[in-house]
């Protein structure tokens, strides 16, 4: 009986984004990319549903240096039945503006933004926040950036990828 779900959990489960995107009745704007399997050079963008690839090469012509040979990677193979070219790789990107967008119109998002965060008084650091590289960031008026006037009410958004042991460095703090 248990074999039996699986079974069929597993022959509904999608194997490619689109059709997981389509069953969570997730509408994202998405942009596909042919990635080369060996370089992953892209090349693109085309529309989501897009299968025709103009001006994409059979093989991969990147050059990793200007002297060097290219890459030389099949970019496509043929279906299942040996009639169409099918990238052997691609690569989904949604723009930026549009994960915003989605971002901004999930539940609770905007009142969280919202909500004034003040850092902790303790030498514990807790949040993010707590950290004095956020505290002390300022913007291009040289004022502290997150730091919003209540007569202006606005939320300002900074995005980063900070690497967790990095965190001694930027805070001069001990973890927790
Ligand atoms: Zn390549």
């Amino acid at each position: 009986m248990l074999s039996e779900s699986i079974t069929t959990l597993l022959s509904d489960w999608p194997i490619d984004v689109c059709t997981a995107l389509k069953l969570l009745h997730v509408n994202l704007e998405l942009h596909q990319y042919i990635c080369c399997p060996t370089c992953f050079m892209l090349y693109g963008p085309f529309p989501e549903q897009s299968d025709d690839y103009h001006n994409v090469p059979n093989v991969c012509n990147h050059c990793a240096m200007p002297t060097s040979a290219p890459c030389s990677s099949q970019l496509f193979h043929e279906d299942c039945e040996g009639e169409v070219p099918v990238p052997s790789r691609r690569f989904w990107h949604q723009p930026f503006q549009s994960w915003l967008a989605h971002f901004l119109l999930r539940p609770d998002v905007v009142k969280s933004l919202c909500t004034s965060v003040a850092p902790s008084s303790e030498e514990t650091l807790f949040d993010i926040w707590d950290g004095y590289v956020f505290q002390e960031f300022k913007g291009p008026d040289d004022e502290p950036f997150l730091t919003s006037d209540p007569s202006k009410p606005q939320f300002r958004l900074v995005f980063s990828n900070i690497l967790w042991l990095c965190h001694h460095r930027m805070t001069g703090l001990p973890l927790i």
